[in-house]
């Protein structure tokens, strides 16, 4: 009576760690807190691991999370894409890379992709 199943012994790791980056919401990559894109807007986020990312998840319907906080205060009075003032339901998205964070406001989800498929601030001559 020998049990033919052997234990392994192997996969000593630990298993794959959750909380190490929000996935992309539109690839599902892991984006850490230092890099990557997050948009917010009151009663909502979504996360981005690049700018790319925003256009063909604004096309598909731009599904955000749910989240209680509100969305920081960046001193964001127009819209970085058409110059207008923002409203409640303005979008932010917030570019992290390292210690900064870099945002830009939008009247709607609409004008950020607009404003992404153009390459976003690179393109923007201010
Ligand atoms: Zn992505
Ligand atoms: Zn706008």
């Amino acid at each position: 009576m020998s049990d033919p199943r052997k234990p392994r012994d192997s996969g000593s790791g630990p298993p794959d760690e959750p909380g190490r980056g929000e996935p992309c919401s539109w690839c599902g990559a892991p984006v850490a807190d230092d890099d990557g894109f997050r948009l917010v807007r009151p009663g909502s986020r979504a996360t981005f691991c690049r700018l790319e990312h925003v256009v063909p998840w604004a096309m598909s319907g731009a599904v955000f999370d749910e989240d209680d906080g509100a969305p920081p205060d960046l001193g964001l009075g127009v819209c970085a894409h058409c110059g207008a003032d923002l409203a409640e339901d303005a979008v932010v998205l917030i570019r992290h890379r390292g210690p900064h964070r870099i945002g830009d406001g939008f009247c709607g989800v609409e004008h950020l992709a607009a404003w992404a498929k153009r390459g976003g601030r690179f393109r923007a001559g201010a």
